[in-house]
């Protein structure tokens, strides 16, 4: 029996030794943190935690000690104050409307469209205006802790430059507007330019091409269903504004006796992979259609109150379970980026229209701007959850502010006291855009100056 143990323990050694001299596995990044807030199914907190990454895959989440003797990372962040989550996902705005940030306030959104912005996007978006706003745009998602998003504006091809080199993850689709526009004079042309961009970043590792027919009242139904097919064709996402205003459902009401999202069903608009923002006017019916068609939200809690354009039916989406993610809408109707504002914002303005203090808790809200978000962007198996096999978009956030301070719950903190300033470190495809605070894909002053000189251009166009 003796020689038997003596055997056993023999082998056991033999493996240790085994083990020891093959080593912890190479990868190129562990993040370490207080809290680790996975968001998969499970909801799995752990604190402290680790996130190994290699490449650009996360490839273990655990107690950093397992994550220590199982790894041995090429670079290491100790964010040992910091709560470490996935990336937000912004799944509606207009990036380089950071240009017309503050430009005009205060206005009901047809008057402010065609008054101010119409006008000034017809006098200023360029090339350049995009290109400058968008590095803005990405300066400001960056250091606020947005990982990707869902654009839809002109030039998108100089949008989808400008993502790829700042290293975000984009959504983004070229605007398909019936009118004539800086880069389309017919929506023929802005089907071709569309059609160009798809083929020309189909196969990019960060940008996914889409299409953006404006919305069912800037669009004749020729245009909105060839918008559709060419999403189709290509089996990119399709994006568009649906039942922002009253006035929308109004003009729907008057033309085709029917609301917007009923009068995109009648002519077989509605497919798979497509993003309505707001949804804000619809009824019970509209939502049963979304359902069917699998059609997911973007929520822009913040845009709707400044525009004064309504409240979204938030738990009735849940409860249908239709994909549901936020937004921040362009930054002229917000007026920035931060999407720790739009989890904040989604959550009181529920519990202001419902008179209920349990709708949208803190967990929904963060569920919205991470897993609900890659969800809505037909995105769930590569982003929004911090998981083995996902793509590395995470984030860390410091809560060592007084307003941190004390810290009871870190859920409850990311989304009732943190503002985008609170985060430290933004990843994006295992690669480190921001780390202390500094942005290394852009140069901070650059960008700012930049920014600061097409804006005269701005003011004239509008004599302000
Ligand atoms: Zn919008």
């Amino acid at each position: 029996m003796k020689w038997l143990f003596a055997l056993l323990a023999a082998g056991v050694t033999a493996m240790v030794v085994a083990q020891t001299l093959q080593g912890p596995k190479r990868i190129s990044l562990i993040v370490t943190g207080r809290f680790v807030i996975t968001q998969n199914d499970a909801r799995r907190v752990l604190s402290p935690g680790s996130v190994a990454i290699d490449g650009d895959t996360i490839v273990a989440v655990d107690a950093p000690e397992a994550i220590a003797r199982q790894f041995a990372a090429a670079d290491t962040i100790s964010a040992v104050d910091d709560i470490v989550l996935p990336g937000l996902i912004n799944t509606h705005t207009h990036a380089p409307m950071v240009m017309y940030r503050g430009l005009a306030d205060d206005l009901a959104l047809m008057d402010w469209l065609n008054q101010y912005i119409f006008p000034a996007e017809a006098k200023t978006v360029s090339p350049e205006m995009v290109r400058v706003g968008t590095r803005l745009a990405a300066l400001e998602m960056i250091e606020s802790g947005t990982t990707a998003y869902a654009d839809m504006y002109y030039f998108e091809e100089e949008i989808a430059k400008a993502t790829r080199d700042a290293g975000l993850r984009g959504v983004l689709g070229e605007t398909i507007i019936q009118f004539p526009v800086a880069d389309a004079k017919t929506p023929a042309e802005g089907l071709a330019r569309a059609e160009r961009f798809i083929k020309e970043f189909k196969d990019d590792v960060l940008i996914v091409p889409s299409v953006a027919p404006h919305a069912m009242y800037t669009n004749d139904s020729a245009t909105l269903l060839a918008s559709a097919a060419l999403g189709k064709k290509y089996g990119v996402p399709v994006l568009i504004h649906l039942a922002e205003t009253e006035d929308e459902l109004r003009i729907s009401r008057q033309q085709h006796q029917m609301t917007p999202a009923a009068y995109l069903e009648s002519i077989g608009f509605w497919g798979p992979r497509m993003l309505a923002a707001h949804g804000v006017w619809v009824d019970d019916a509209d939502i049963a259609i979304l359902k069917r068609r699998g059609v997911a939200v973007s929520h822009n809690p913040e845009s709707n109150m400044k525009l004064a354009s309504g409240t979204a039916p938030v738990a009735k989406y849940l409860k249908e379970a239709v994909p549901l993610g936020l937004g921040t809408d362009g930054a002229a109707s917000n007026n920035d980026l931060d999407m720790f504002e739009a989890m904040r914002q989604a959550s009181f303005l529920a519990k202001h229209a419902t008179h209920d203090p349990t709708a949208v808790p803190a967990r929904t809200a963060l569920d919205l701007a991470t897993r609900g978000g890659a969800r809505a962007l037909g995105m769930e198996q590569l982003i929004g959850s911090l998981e083995p096999g996902r793509r590395a978009d995470l984030i860390t956030v410091s809560v060592a502010a007084a307003r941190q301070t004390p810290l009871y719950d870190p859920v409850s903190h990311l989304v009732y006291t943190t503002r985008g300033d609170d985060v430290r470190t933004t990843i994006v495809n295992g690669k480190v855009l921001m780390r202390d605070r500094k942005v290394r894909t852009l140069d901070r002053a650059a960008v700012i100056a930049d920014a600061n000189r097409l804006a005269a251009s701005v003011r004239e166009a509008v004599g302000k």
